[in-house]
């Protein structure tokens, strides 16, 4: 065996399927999807995936991962989820459109726009009450009037954000809404917005309940295509995988040992001073992983396998009722978080399964 340790296998054809029931479910009421790869650093396989399963658009937080993606070849229209002012140039040559919401921003992209003779999309975002990015409801008007004097830059649409920051679910109320901006802000200007981009993972349960989902054509996709599930409740979506991502470490220590540390107890590894209970002695199991890697949080182990410490690059399992033995690998899910780190991480190795 020469697996690399630790690692994170990867099932481009779960993530395809689950694009795809995703596409379908959306798609029979007229919602598009953008398929987000911020969580998996704009990995190009996992974009490619997300094309074959029915995205049509992908959309990354980070300039970076779009070029990344476009360098392997990705044609497919990328979205730039954040707009740092400071990037505009790259922005212009590389995103096709960008969700905005600062003037200051809409300018430089206007001027590079302008020196690069390209038309770049973007999408307005609002305010709806989650109080992350957007723009607040009584100064929209003017902002779309001030966005459409720029010259080189197109609005094709507006778009809201829920569920990231204050939590505040998507419902039938502030999707109507965004709705009713959408007509109002036609009528006034006199202009045509194509995409209506509702929200994120957390618009399912909206989804499935609403009868009727106005104007609303676009969602953006992360986490629920990941990882299988919405985000209000983490339920888990009808047919979807939720082990496309499974992270594995070796066991270096296993060996049974009392549960109560010896001698006066200070301060742990990060400050805090730890209590134990004492369930005398136990096989304690030590994995090459630590909060360097990932949250321990994160980790749900598929044994059924307890975390009883964590310190840097050091785990500590409760390997009373397992028979590991040093060198033997362990298996656990991911939870969003969990995702990102390991993901982010040059200590974990990225394997596609298929
Ligand atoms: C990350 C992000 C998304 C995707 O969110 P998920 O919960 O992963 O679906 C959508 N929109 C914006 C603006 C984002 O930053």
């Amino acid at each position: 065996m020469n697996s690399f340790l630790p690692r994170i296998e990867i099932s481009l054809s779960q993530i395809q399927e689950n694009t795809q029931i995703l596409s379908k479910l959306y798609m029979g009421k007229g919602i598009s999807l953008m398929g987000v790869t911020k969580a998996v650093l704009g990995d190009p396989s996992i974009a490619k995936a997300m094309i074959q399963g029915g995205v049509e658009f992908i959309a990354d937080s980070r300039i970076e991962n779009i070029i990344k993606m476009k360098n392997a070849g990705i044609s497919t229209p990328f979205v730039l989820l954040r707009t740092p002012p400071s990037q505009a140039e790259s922005i212009i040559q590389n995103a096709d459109i960008s969700l905005n919401t600062e003037m200051e921003t809409l300018k430089r992209l206007s001027y590079h726009a302008n020196a690069q003779n390209k038309i770049h999309k973007v999408i307005i975002m609002v305010e709806l009450g989650d109080l992350r990015e957007g723009i607040l409801l009584c100064n929209l008007s003017e902002f779309v009037r001030q966005t459409l004097s720029l010259v080189n830059i197109k609005i094709i649409g507006i778009g809201c954000n829920l569920a990231c920051y204050g939590g505040v679910k998507p419902d039938e109320k502030n999707m109507h809404e965004l709705s009713e901006l959408v007509d109002s802000l036609e009528k006034e200007f006199q202009i045509d917005l194509k995409i209506v981009s509702g929200g994120n993972s957390a618009n399912y349960e909206w989804f499935k309940s609403s009868q009727n989902i106005g104007r609303i054509n676009n969602l953006r996709l992360g986490e629920s295509i990941l990882l299988g599930h919405e985000t209000v409740g983490r339920k888990v979506i009808p047919d979807l995988h939720v082990s496309a991502f499974q992270l594995i470490a070796e066991v270096i220590e296993s060996k049974k040992k009392p549960s109560l540390p010896t001698g006066d107890i200070g301060q742990d590894a990060f400050g805090n001073v730890p209590g134990f209970l004492d369930q005398g002695v136990r096989q304690r199991v030590i994995i090459a992983l630590g909060r360097q890697d990932v949250p321990v949080s994160s980790l749900k182990s598929n044994d059924k396998l307890k975390v009883i410490g964590s310190s840097s690059d050091h785990i500590i399992l409760d390997g009373e009722y397992s028979n590991l033995e040093v060198g033997d690998e362990v298996k656990f899910t991911l939870d969003y978080g969990g995702l990102l780190a390991t993901m982010t991480s040059p200590f974990v190795m990225k394997q596609f399964t298929n």
